[in-house]
């Protein structure tokens, strides 16, 4: 009987099949491709300062992976995810040019995104003096850095080579185990630990792609957490790089994508342990999971609309040279670090720009998701900020996208201090705090970017 039923379900599907052919609701078409990213050979690791030897082999191996949407009309979006700490600026410039050229693809039509795992290759060339490198490892951190544009270039190549017709919805689930990590003291200052009553956002948004035959094509999936559940010396892309095997084994054929959302003061708990990150990447699968099961995800249809915008945030000081010649005699060897930096920079470069060029994308994907993508390490605040800013319905946000520099707190998190209101701007090429305008000009940068996606959406 059971197979009687099966037979007589496949027949039904397959004439239901002939009679609507390959036609698909939007003409959208999806393409994918992942590329293996993990260093050939043990190398300086990227994330905590107190690391003081080589990684010690690999865990699980580190991915770069793209996912191409692309409407009706052939506007495109290409969304390339990463297992690595960050998106160093330079990274993104040359592969924006490298792929603008072969593809004819504008810069706001490439997302780059970090996992922001700290169980990856150092790549970013200003550790090489805040860690004091030894020139033989910085040159290593150097020619991976290299390898990896070209592996960026090639997976991005390999998914617009795989377009094909799709349906893409969005839908999400919920995770609960990060949690806010900005423990208030009673003495003013903040300790790294769980604080339950701190801002989160635990959604876990989901965008799929099906083929006509309803194969699970591709599953960008997003969580706003540091994805630090360990400092272990293996290479491994901790809880997203284990959600996204675990999704990527049920669903044989399908390529899972994780994107970081606006984690920079959040925290997977709990932490520590290897054993911890394959049941944070669990859960994260599991809240995937569910969300597959929404019975009516929202269908993205219409067209695709992408814009990049960059907006000066002033830093709140300036530091003179002799400030900075009396920091390399300071008691903290990081202080002293970050001043020999500094002045490096004023040496090499003539002077430092009192403002950073920080830069926003904006993206609508057809008429009902809009996604919005910070530079940085994004503290929470951001994402329900821009929720309560813009009047979508459906709407990711995510951080560590396209220039991962440091840390962008929000006014709160600015004028409370602590590790992400400035002290963290040691551990970066950056010469101290943002000044207050810093949340202002971020939203007004929002802002203005979803006033042209409207006027697009409104052009004839
Ligand atoms: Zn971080």
């Amino acid at each position: 009987m059971i197979k009687l039923i099966g037979r007589t379900a496949s027949l039904l599907a397959c004439f239901s099949f002939l009679l609507l052919g390959t036609h698909l609701q939007a003409g959208w078409q999806a393409g994918a491709a992942k590329i293996v990213i993990t260093p050939e050979e043990d190398m300086w690791m990227a994330g905590y300062a107190s690391r003081k030897t080589p990684s010690e082999g690999v865990l699980q191996d580190l991915h770069a992976k793209s996912l191409v949407l692309a409407d009706d009309e052939g506007n495109k979006i290409v969304m390339v995810t990463t297992d690595l700490v960050g998106i160093p600026r330079i990274i993104r410039e040359n592969v924006v040019s490298a792929v603008s050229k072969k593809h004819q693809l504008r810069p706001d039509q490439i997302l780059l995104n970090a996992s922001h795992t700290h169980c990856g290759p150092e790549l970013r060339p200003s550790k090489s003096t805040i860690y004091e490198l030894d020139p033989a490892i910085a040159a290593q951190c150097h020619e991976y850095r290299l390898a990896l544009e070209k592996k960026i270039e090639q997976v991005i190549s390999e998914s617009l080579k795989d377009l094909e017709p799709v349906d893409v919805t969005y839908t999400y689930g919920r995770a609960g185990f990060a949690m806010n990590r900005r423990y208030p003291l009673p003495n003013g200052s903040f300790k790294n630990s769980p604080y339950p009553a701190g801002p989160v956002q635990q959604q876990v948004p989901v965008l799929t792609a099906k083929t006509a035959e309803g194969g699970l094509k591709a599953i960008l999936f997003g969580y706003a957490c540091h994805n630090t559940t360990t400092g272990i010396m293996q290479f491994n892309g901790d809880y997203a790089g284990a959600a996204q095997a675990i999704l990527e084994k049920s669903h044989p054929g399908t390529i899972a994508l994780f994107m970081e959302g606006c984690g920079g003061d959040q925290n997977p708990y709990p932490r520590g342990q290897e054993k911890n990150i394959e049941q944070h990447g669990t859960a994260l699968a599991l809240a995937v999971e569910t969300a597959l099961q929404d019975i009516r995800p929202t269908p993205l249809t219409g067209k695709i609309e992408t814009v990049l915008g960059e907006v000066p945030i002033p830093f709140a000081k300036m530091p003179t040279r002799s400030e900075l010649e009396e920091k390399l005699e300071d008691g903290n060897v990081y202080v002293r670090r970050h001043a020999r930096l500094m002045l490096n920079r004023l040496d090499t470069e003539g002077s430092i720009p009192a403002e950073y060029p920080y830069m926003v994308q904006c993206l609508q994907l057809g008429n009902e998701l809009t996604m919005v993508a910070l530079a940085g390490e994004v503290v929470v605040d951001y994402d329900h900020l821009i929720r309560e800013q813009l009047p979508v319905k459906n709407l990711w946000i995510a951080g560590y996208s396209n220039d991962v520099f440091g840390y962008v707190p929000s006014l709160r998190v600015l004028k409370e201090g602590g590790y992400e209101g400035g002290e963290a701007m040691i551990y970066s090429n950056l010469p101290g705090p943002f000044a207050d305008s810093v949340e202002d000009r971020i939203l007004g940068e929002v802002q203005k970017l979803y006033g042209e996606l409207e006027n697009e959406k409104s052009a004839p």
